[in-house]
């Protein structure tokens, strides 16, 4: 049986309900990668963890396990994957997009599960995990009802820190290249192989929700749209029309034809460009806009990157609410791990300020609850969506 003790320092951590540790927080390791049980110096079990040698964060804890002997590979992603998808249980409907495993939430540090219908796309990012793959993959074939396909987007960046090299592999079943889901009534298609980290944004459900409620009669801005899951999803509520910007010319194509599919492109304008030029055109122009979603990419990716993705966030914010429309509504959202809520707020205050109007905080929401935030690791907690609305 494989132990790590955690020494005195990193314990009193652990007992503050820290999750993450390096390799000089405990007092020895394994060579190779492993699933092993975890204690303090006087032997309180702090349950188990997944031990990455080659990695900075070398140790990383996974929950406890009842009875105290270590588990099998086997055994333990069966009661992970089966846990984590039962509770999950109130999004599962058979065409519904949701996620099955949110990483050290659900005691599997590092590793993502999005389901699509019937197609299932993993990250893999703990080398543990990576090794035991096949297990992995038969907890899922087991749990998430029978996938046409798993398939590892192991194409990102944060698996060099483990030594894992980035791929994308086929773990079992036959190649899907596309895949219909649906959302609030809506028809969206999921490219599990092209599409952007495992195909699309689930995270975003509750303000897609938002929006599709808030639209009737709008007219909608929704910028850094990817696929339209916004835009859509207001023409869906009644929008009078919808513009999706986006950089990407291909994933506008793809929000060109699920418009059309769902009846609602006559009402959709795709225009391929950066949104921050874009945005000052519009401006230039006298646009106006009822409903505007800002949702970019993170600007800060790291503790160094953030204040320059500050001020980002705040030109950004500043020039969406120059094109609102008096009583209109911007949907902001930044997805930076390392920009976190009062910051983000503190920003849009400052993106508002000399504007010849008030400027409203309506709401705050954040990913669905299939994106559980585990309150001892404050970065699971990621997406902030703040509601703003114009008040003359
Ligand atoms: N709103 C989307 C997700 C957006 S992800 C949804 O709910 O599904 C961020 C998107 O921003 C990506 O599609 C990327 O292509 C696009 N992007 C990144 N930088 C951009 C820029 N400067 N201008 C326009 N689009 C950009």
């Amino acid at each position: 049986m494989t132990t790590v003790v955690l020494n005195d320092r990193a314990a009193k951590l652990w007992r503050k309900g820290r999750p993450w540790f390096f390799a000089d927080d405990v007092q020895s390791g394994p060579d190779l990668p492993a699933l092993v049980s975890v204690t303090d110096t006087r032997g309180h079990d702090a349950g188990l963890g997944f031990w990455s040698p080659r990695s900075r964060l070398a140790l990383r804890l996974c929950g406890s396990w009842p009875g105290g002997e270590l588990p099998t590979a086997e055994a333990f992603f069966d009661a992970r994957i089966r846990d984590a998808v039962a509770r999950r249980a109130p999004l599962a409907g058979a065409d519904a997009g949701v996620r099955l495993v949110h990483g050290e939430v659900d005691g599997l540090a590092g590793l993502v599960v999005d389901r699509y219908a019937d197609v299932v796309v993993v990250q893999v990012g703990a080398a543990y995990a990576e090794q035991e793959c096949g297990a992995l993959v038969a907890a899922l074939e087991h749990h998430a009802g029978a996938p046409r396909m798993i398939l590892a987007r192991n194409d990102f960046a944060v698996r060099g820190l483990e030594g894992l090299p980035q791929e994308v592999r086929l773990l079992a079943g036959r190649r899907v290249e596309s895949v219909r889901i649906v959302e609030g009534g809506l028809g969206i298609t999921v490219r599990p192989f092209t599409g952007h980290k495992t195909g699309f944004y689930l995270d975003q459900r509750p303000a897609r929700a938002f929006v599709r409620e808030h639209a009737r009669g709008r007219r909608v801005l929704d910028l850094f749209s990817y696929q339209g899951g916004f835009a859509l999803s207001a023409l869906s509520g009644g929008a009078a029309h919808a513009t999706a910007i986006d950089q990407s010319a291909d994933a506008l194509a793809q929000a060109q034809a699920d418009a059309e599919a769902n009846g609602l492109g006559s009402g959709l304008t795709t225009r391929s460009a950066n949104a921050f030029t874009e945005l000052r055109e519009l401006r230039k122009q006298g646009a106006e806009f009822d409903l505007v979603i800002v949702d970019p990419p993170a600007f800060a990716k790291s503790r160094r990157e953030v204040d320059g993705g500050l001020r980002g966030y705040r030109d950004l914010n500043r020039l969406a609410l120059r094109v609102l429309a008096p009583g209109g509504v911007v949907v902001t959202c930044s997805c930076s791990h390392h920009v976190q809520l009062p910051r983000f707020e503190d920003i849009l205050r400052q993106a508002a300020a000399d504007l010849p109007f008030r400027v409203v905080l309506r709401h705050r929401l954040g990913a669905g609850s299939d994106h559980p935030v585990w309150l001892g690791l404050p970065e699971s907690e990621y997406l902030k969506v703040v509601v703003l609305e114009r008040f003359d």
